[in-house]
């Protein structure tokens, strides 16, 4: 055992005692990968669109410093507050700094992943502020008391009557009602309340553009827009390695992220937010929290161009086996297993080891990790 106590294999033993529950998971992301190899070979230029990522990331990485600044003025200029975290408790403190001068004691949060590396929700709550997930796979997860399993699929490892038990416990839909159009009907009456009465939204950031001071958020259920619009205060949360140099780059990384992380060929919702409207506040967060350890670390170094896709999640025969929990981290899968161990070597010396060196991972990467 490590010293948080927690052990892969161990964890992955308990997952493994549901033998019907490990096939579905395996088998329900064996078809994501599928999906994704479908779409992947619906571009001809696939393999080059993979080098090319790889390599503006690449150009990104060797000047994060220079890009960090211009993205700053820019964004200053475009009317952003920025803000610099050097890891989660000084994320988590300015994120609650903001709440407070707002008079705020409840907030909606749209998927981000960094927010669940610096336990913002749990951090947020001890000093009496609320936190309501909008995503509806988080949602569920956050009903149930527990973390998301995977980075795109939060509640893959739920099935569906499971989580019409958590429905009808939370929000009071009839029991042994587990009919999918239902549960997302009733889910949407019990967000939409969130979002009308939120004065604060929370959004991650999949890709910030130095050049324009913009950022991009990708979403399939629009609640990422849904809350910021509605909200007078839009607080975005990105890790600082999420930057690209010029707008004109999405169009190699947006042709990449959906169709490696789901088999779609865009999201439904790719927003681009450059500026707050008239009335509203808008501030970006720029958190470090082990980014630029892993920048000076040779082997580490190549892990920050990860776009989070989940790609390698879904294709290892591990993680489709031992289910998103046993990593006991945010990022789980075989990237986690790298990017968690850069943040404490002993916590997390069990993750290198959940790995057959298969190598898939790294076929699927759609910006060209060497992940095993
Ligand atoms: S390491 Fe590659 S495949 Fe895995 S989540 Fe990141 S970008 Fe996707």
């Amino acid at each position: 055992m490590n010293a948080n106590n927690k052990n892969h294999a161990a964890l992955a033993g308990e997952f493994n005692k549901d033998e019907p529950r490990v096939d579905w998971h395996d088998e329900t992301l064996w078809w994501v990968r599928q999906k994704r190899d479908k779409a992947a070979a619906g571009v001809p230029d696939w393999e080059v669109l993979r080098d090319t990522a790889s390599r503006i990331k690449d150009n990104v990485l060797s000047r994060l410093s220079e890009y960090l600044q211009q993205f700053e003025a820019a964004a200053t200029a475009n009317g952003i507050e920025v803000h610099w975290a050097a890891d989660a408790a000084e994320h988590n403190e300015i994120i609650l700094s903001l709440l407070q001068q707002h008079g705020v004691t409840h907030m909606g949060k749209s998927k981000s992943l960094l927010t669940e590396e610096c336990g913002l929700n749990e951090f947020l709550e001890e000093k009496g502020v609320g936190v309501g997930d909008t995503d509806l796979g988080e949602r569920v997860v956050q009903l149930a008391g527990e973390p998301p399993s995977h980075i795109v699929l939060p509640c893959i490892h739920k099935k569906k009557e499971e989580i019409g038990e958590i429905f009808h416990e939370h929000l009071g839909t009839p029991a042994g009602n587990a009919d999918p159009k239902f549960l997302t009907n009733a889910a949407r009456l019990h967000l939409r309340e969130k979002f009308l009465t939120r004065r604060v939204a929370l959004t991650g950031v999949n890709f910030a553009v130095a050049e324009t001071g913009e950022f991009v958020v990708c979403t399939n259920e629009g609640n990422a827009d849904m809350g910021a619009h509605l909200a007078d205060v839009h607080i975005a949360c990105m890790g600082i390695e999420k930057l690209i140099p010029q707008r004109y780059h999405l169009g190699v990384f947006l042709r990449l992220l959906t169709r490696s992380a789901t088999g779609q060929p865009i999201t439904t919702y790719s927003s681009h937010f450059r500026r707050p409207r008239p009335g509203q506040e808008m501030h970006i967060v720029l958190v470090d929290n082990g980014r630029s350890t892993h920048l000076g670390r040779k082997d580490f170094r190549n892990s920050l161009k990860c776009i989070r896709c989940a790609a390698c999640f879904n294709t290892c025969p591990v993680y489709r086996r031992s289910g998103g929990h046993s990593y006991h981290t945010a990022v789980a899968g075989p990237i986690g297993s790298i990017l968690t161990p850069n943040l404490d070597m002993k916590k997390y010396a069990d993750l290198p080891f959940a790995s057959t060196l298969c190598g898939s991972c790294s076929n699927v990467c759609p910006v060209k990790i060497d992940i095993h």
